[in-house]
């Protein structure tokens, strides 16, 4: 689960998004070691730095980086799949070493910054420097503060529950009440109760922000944003527009997506509840962060045409005596048909795929590979459902593009960009197509192209809903780690955010003292989310490009790659690179493009947005 400049990668999903999350972590037994190792390597550091001084520090710092993650790693998958205090403190203290091994290792760059250095060392250079998610600041006691902090926001949110006509609920159980529950007053208490817990993370999250951006300034950086917009290969400011300028292309369909559910929903509960000039109330969503919308499917889903009967993957799962298992051993036999080598045995043994009982676990879908080269493993709780089908192929894109680059040098064991890695599963997920269901046995006829209105609706609901919100959770800590925004502003600035690129409010005047971005797990977890727009652009980029690879001249949306050994061969050619050369670079093995590109997501869902258009051609859309 780690990579890169000792990046962890837990990598979460769930309910969510999907993902892979990046947590710093590397690090050295002690201080002293470092030093030592450093100085027998790097030699004597008193003189003019040297390319071949540079050269040493990288090797060295490779070395350390693989040994910390490898250690991280054994004791975050302990951690997450059995949460006590002591693995707790483990974890923690691991934290706190990989974080003082990342800083100073980043700090130790600064000697070499004005050599003239090849382009490969100058790459690892720069990684080294800029790819700490939350840096500490040097001084003693720094990383080992920054380490509790987060730790205690980390554990506050996974363990934070609720009270719900007189029972206890779990985080994970809120969201299942938010999928099912109708009734808007209730509805209302459990959106509200679950923000209710975040409220006290407030402070601890504005110390966090403060004592990262010290560690960021250390660094060179303006304040940790700027940070985190600086790894993609392009000048940070050019990054943020960059990011505008393909919200900009799918913004119209969005746009058109949102009008239509605010129409339906006015329908369902009246012009009190859904006023139609204002934005849609962020708890009638059927999604805790409104940020996905499938639950809302069959209230806003077009007319199912006569005689046809819609698919119902859920059912087809269940019927056909589906397991959690053997669901990731169908995501597994995609891969496969691609000409990937099967999981090795170790991934079986190891995995978690149901909740266990009796402990604490975190539940966030979760791919990993804990040795940086074959201990591949998921960590899921999964139910045999068609979420969690799409959500075990998305996890093996992850372990799958793991071992592909799993020979690259430690600093390039890493996605092209963090939204490719992300991307990655989710465009295997795409190919779950009515063609591949029928090729794997789920259904017996693949049905005309009558009902994909629905179908290209629910995908839609999932994917075309998140943009707004996967663009404006950075948008945000970008305006919290600039000093924008203030503790006593987090909130407002927040909502100003989900007013402008979502179109919703919240349901109640929020209090003066409230932390409504705490309530997200990756706020708390610091997992940086800007990947999951990208993600969201790029894998439909990279369908595309799979789709025209096998000359599919159908409708997109119904093409499926599975089988393709030709795509797979370009696919792993991708993959193998990991972050050894800029992503356009990358992009462009695959796509032949050598920027990213929105086009793909119009392409895709054209037929349901022009019966969108049609839908809202007298309404008031807009907000
Ligand atoms: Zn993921």
């Amino acid at each position: 689960m780690l990579t890169g400049n000792k990046i962890l990668y837990k990598a979460l999903a769930g309910a969510s998004v999907l993902a892979l999350i990046a947590c710093s972590e590397p690090a050295v037994e002690d201080d002293t070691t470092v030093d030592t190792d450093m100085a027998e390597t790097a030699g004597d550091t008193s003189g003019e730095p040297t390319v071949e001084e540079a050269e040493a520090f990288v090797a060295d710092a490779e070395r350390q980086l693989a040994e910390i993650s490898e250690r991280a790693s054994q004791i975050a998958w302990t951690y997450s799949t059995d949460i006590t205090p002591e693995h707790e403190q483990a974890y923690a203290d691991i934290d706190a070493e990989s974080t003082k091994l990342s800083v100073d290792l980043a700090n130790g760059t600064k000697r070499f910054q004005d050599l003239d250095l090849p382009a490969v060392l100058q790459r690892k250079m720069n990684i080294l420097r800029g790819g700490i998610t939350i840096p500490a600041p040097s001084r003693d006691g720094a990383a080992q503060e920054l380490a509790q902090l987060n730790t205690a926001l980390s554990s506050a949110y996974s363990t934070g529950k609720i009270q719900f006509e007189g029972e206890e609920v779990s985080q994970a159980e809120t969201e299942v009440l938010m999928r099912n529950v109708k009734d808007p007053a209730k509805l209302e208490e459990i959106w509200t109760k679950w923000r209710e817990q975040a409220k006290p993370s407030r402070d601890e999250y504005a110390q966090m922000v403060e004592l990262a951006n010290a560690g960021a300034r250390e660094l060179g950086f303006d304040d940790v944003g700027q940070m985190w917009r600086s790894g993609y290969d392009m000048d940070a400011d050019a990054f943020a527009a960059e990011v505008d300028r393909l919200w900009g292309q799918v913004r119209p369909l969005y746009e058109n997506l949102q009008c239509h559910v605010k129409y339906k929903l006015n329908e369902e509960y009246g012009d009190e509840v859904v006023p139609l000039d204002q934005p849609i109330r962020a708890d009638l969503l059927g999604n805790m962060w409104a940020q996905q919308w499938g639950s809302t499917y069959d209230r806003v889903k077009p007319e199912t045409p006569e005689n046809m009967t819609s698919i119902d993957l859920d059912a087809l799962l269940v019927d056909a005596d589906y397991t959690p298992v053997s669901m990731t051993e169908t995501a597994e036999e995609f891969f496969t048909s691609l000409g990937f080598a099967p999981l090795p045995d170790t991934f079986w043994d190891r995995s978690q795929f149901v909740q266990p009982e009796g402990k604490e676990v975190v539940c966030h879908a979760s791919a990993w590979d804990l040795d940086n080269k074959e201990d591949l493993r998921i960590k899921m709780c999964m139910t045999v459902g068609a979420e969690d089908f799409r959500t075990v192929h998305h996890e093996l894109g992850h372990n799958f593009y793991q071992r592909a680059y799993m020979d690259q040098p430690h600093l390039f064991k890493n996605g092209a960009n963090d939204g490719f890695h992300e991307a990655i599963g989710d465009m295997i997920a795409l190919s779950i197509t009515p063609e591949y269901m029928q090729q794997i046995g789920l259904l017996d006829d693949v049905p005309g192209t009558e009902g994909d209105l629905e179908l290209l609706m629910q995908q839609a609901l999932e994917k075309v809903a998140f943009l707004p919100f996967g663009l404006l959770v950075d948008k945000w800590r970008w305006e919290v780690f600039s000093g924008e925004l203030t503790p006593e502003t987090y909130n407002q600035g927040w909502w100003d955010l989900r007013q402008e690129y979502q179109g919703i409010r919240p349901p109640n005047e929020r209090p003066a003292d409230a932390f409504d971005p705490g309530s997200k797990y990756h706020v708390p977890n610091n997992v940086p989310y800007m990947r999951y727009f990208l993600a969201h652009i790029l894998q439909f980029q990279f369908y595309k490009a799979a789709c025209d690879q096998v000359g599919w001249e159908g409708p997109l949306h119904r093409c499926s790659f599975y089988g393709s050994e030709e795509v797979g061969e370009r696919f792993n050619a991708m993959m193998e690179m990991g972050q050894s050369q800029p992503w356009p670079d990358t992009l462009e093995m695959f796509t032949g493009t050598r920027e990213m590109d929105g086009s793909a997501v119009i392409a895709y869902f054209a037929p349901l947005n022009e019966w969108l258009e049609e839908q809202n051609a007298d309404r008031n859309c807009g907000w």
